[in-house]
């Protein structure tokens, strides 16, 4: 597993922005998630987040990647920690993900570290940055059916 180095300021940023996916967006797919609320991390992802100053409640952005199979829906997203990797397994292409190394935390829940910048928080983007990214598969807990 990697490990990262980070530094301090990355609590106070979340706490700042008013940016946070989900939350910011009124499509059926990101209602879902918002819905789903911090049910779509396991624990030990929900306290390793805290660890690191991020708040679930605020992803930089989520992704619905269009795999919908028994009620479930699968997303992609991720969080920003002021930081560098410094040790263990990153992509060859530092702009990729491609190539990153995925780790299940749960059957449902896998995440993975790169050096990717996608989105960051005004407050972050002056700063060397870790990408935590995640899948997540989730229910599909909306009245409204999924839109396919
Ligand atoms: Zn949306």
């Amino acid at each position: 597993m990697e490990s990262v180095r980070r530094s301090c300021c990355n609590r106070i940023a979340y706490q700042a922005t008013k940016r946070g996916s989900p939350a910011d967006c009124d499509c059926l797919y990101c209602r879902n998630f918002d819905a789903i609320g911090d049910a779509a991390y396991p624990a030990a992802f929900a306290s390793f987040a805290d660890t690191m100053g991020i708040d679930i409640a605020k992803t930089n952005e989520i992704v619905e990647l269009g795999d919908f199979r028994e009620g479930r829906v699968l997303y992609e997203g991720w969080f920003h920690v002021v930081g560098s990797i410094v040790e263990g397994p990153v992509p060859l292409d530092l702009t990729s993900s491609v190539g990153a190394t995925w780790h299940h935390m749960t059957e449902s829940f896998q995440v993975s570290l790169s050096r990717r910048r996608d989105l960051p928080f005004d407050e972050l983007a002056a700063k060397d940055l870790v990408q935590l990214n995640f899948l997540s598969n989730v229910p599909w807990v909306l009245d409204e059916p999924y839109p396919g």
